[in-house]
């Protein structure tokens, strides 16, 4: 009998205010062969998270032993928090075939990109520097002066995208789903490059008119 066929990594970055936690959710639901990594970090759950589903919770001490044992295959800080991805979270399912989504930001996405070159990795990206800062704006309770923030971090973390596989524009959800759907689908079926061209990057972000509409601020 031949050996089970091994799980794919699939990593999907996005900035935040995107819409990849709810992307990442629909398509979780809709695709029984994929799972999610569970994450480690040391923020504190936001209302509605529960530990070992969303998130590890664990403490800065904690995060480091496990860093210090080499149990993470990533790990980096963001806004102040730790996040990282274990050995341990991804390593089961793989090896009995099962595909993993890896939620994670862009400087865990390099480290996964050199320790994992097996791995895909998916982008998704807002519709344009306007709708980013709506959304984020939508949010509610931050003020200018976080919005403004978060709109610099999203600029640096979209200059990563051509180091992705593909790009996904979460412009309508239903679409963004089905198109990630779409590359989870042909990965597994070893067919990755007849979506290469549509989702490269570098033609997804051609059609959005340049990193640069993006990135600049309306005028
Ligand atoms: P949040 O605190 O909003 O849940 O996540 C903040 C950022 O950390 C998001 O960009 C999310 O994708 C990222 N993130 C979540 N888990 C991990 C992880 O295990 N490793 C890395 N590098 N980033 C993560």
């Amino acid at each position: 009998m031949s050996a089970p066929r091994r799980g794919i990594a699939f990593v999907l970055s996005a900035p935040s205010g995107t819409g990849k936690t709810t992307v990442c959710k629909r398509v979780l639901a809709e695709d029984r062969g994929i799972s999610l990594s569970v994450s480690h970090t040391t923020r504190s759950p936001r209302l509605g998270e529960r530990d070992g589903a969303d998130y590890h919770f664990v403490d800065r001490a904690e995060f480091e032993r496990l860093v210090a044992a080499g149990a993470f295959l990533e790990h980096a800080e963001y806004r102040g928090n730790l996040y990282g991805t274990t050995l341990a979270a991804i390593e089961a399912p793989l090896e009995a075939g099962r595909d993993v989504l890896l939620e994670i930001e862009v400087q865990g996405a390099r480290q996964v990109r050199r320790r994992m070159p097996s791995a895909r990795f998916v982008f998704l990206l807002p519709p344009s520097r306007r709708e980013l800062e709506r959304r984020l704006r939508a949010r509610g309770t931050e003020s200018e002066e976080v919005v403004a923030r978060r709109l610099e971090i999203a600029a640096r973390e979209l200059r990563e995208v051509f180091r992705y596989d593909y790009a996904v524009v979460n412009d309508r959800l239903d679409r963004a789903v089905a198109d990630v759907l779409a590359i989870v689908r042909a990965e597994r079926g070893g067919a990755g490059g007849s979506l290469a061209e549509r989702f490269s990057p570098q033609r997804v972000i051609e059609a959005q008119g340049g990193l640069e509409r993006l990135l600049d601020a309306p005028g």
